[in-house]
């Protein structure tokens, strides 16, 4: 039997998997955190990689998905603005000579795309727009079953286009962009702003409000949750209205936490989005869901790029 390898590194947390032919079950699972015990990340990986590597069997390939921007040819991970002195790691090389196996790297948000139009809710679709709604906006794009990357892997940075010259500061430093107005930390930030503006609202004031609460209390049919939700899904629906034109998907999926709002916030997508498109001709067949892996997404997208580079 013959097995592909998957990792997905997060800011705080390392996950590998352990997959055979045709299973998306892992037949191992490993994880730990991303720092600890005085180690670098990159020695705490290739521990928790040898504690599921099979001894006798063939891994025929390791796909990684990475928290920052990758050279995709050189297997670079260029940042990590989560992992603090994590600049220019050269993970495929690094991984590849120690486990003498093929390794291939991609960044998170694309291969929870690759996760997402594999395994999860755009199986069967040929062209496809992901957007990861959490703490920033991450994107990936596959166009005719290939995912986009660009000439150096860059491409299909949807969260950081701009929507509003000199609008609210963006987590990149930039303002003004879609990250700005409709990530979950932006959701948080106007909730806060109408609360100390005196509107109505069973959310608490300050620390303590999170995305999490604020969907709650939208499914509890909190006024400002709802506004604040539809607010975020609106920008969300215009940013759309641009990308078909340039993408012409059949399925957009919307994945990250605050995709956990569910109707809630795809409700308001696809109205502004039907609203803003130019032509009914860019919707009529196209699907908006949310995505169905969760937290699994870049996991997966690790294990399709592994099977991608060496098949079974
Ligand atoms: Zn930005």
């Amino acid at each position: 039997m013959s097995f592909h390898l998957a990792v997905d590194i997060g800011g705080t947390q390392l996950r590998a998997a352990l997959y055979s032919n045709n299973h998306e079950i892992p037949i191992k699972l490993a994880r730990t955190t991303t720092q600890g015990d005085n180690q670098t990340p990159q020695v705490r990986l290739i521990k928790l990689i040898s504690s599921i590597m099979p001894a006798e069997e063939k891994v025929l390939a390791v796909g990684v998905a990475a928290p920052g921007p990758v050279d995709p040819d050189l297997g670079l991970l260029l940042e990590a603005p989560n992992i603090p002195g994590w600049e220019n790691v050269p993970l495929q090389q690094l991984l590849e000579s120690h486990f003498h196996v093929p390794v291939a790297v991609g960044n998170d948000a694309n291969m929870a795309a690759l996760g997402e139009w594999k395994y999860g809710a755009a199986r069967g679709h040929h062209h496809v727009l992901y957007l990861t709604i959490s703490t920033g906006i991450g994107a990936g794009v596959i166009i005719a079953d290939q995912l986009l990357l660009g000439s150096r892997g860059l491409a299909t940075e949807i969260g950081h286009t701009t929507i509003q010259p000199d609008g609210p500061l963006c987590g990149c430093g930039q303002r003004g962009h879609l990250e700005a107005f409709a990530s979950g930390t932006a959701i948080v930030r106007w909730v806060q702003e109408e609360l100390a503006r005196g509107i109505a609202s069973s959310l608490p004031t300050g620390q303590r409000l999170t995305g999490k609460l604020i969907t709650e209390a939208a499914q509890n049919g909190d006024t400002l949750a709802i506004a604040a939700l539809e607010r975020s899904g609106r920008y969300i629906g215009l940013a759309l209205a641009n990308l078909v034109l340039i993408f012409n998907p059949t399925a957009v999926v919307i994945g990250g936490g605050v995709s956990q709002s569910g109707y809630l916030l795809i409700d308001p997508i696809c109205r502004a989005l039907n609203l803003f498109v130019m032509s009914p001709a860019y919707v009529r067949d196209l699907v908006v869901t949310t995505a169905k892996l969760g937290d699994e997404a870049g996991l997966l997208g690790a294990l399709a790029l592994a099977r991608s580079i060496n098949p079974d």
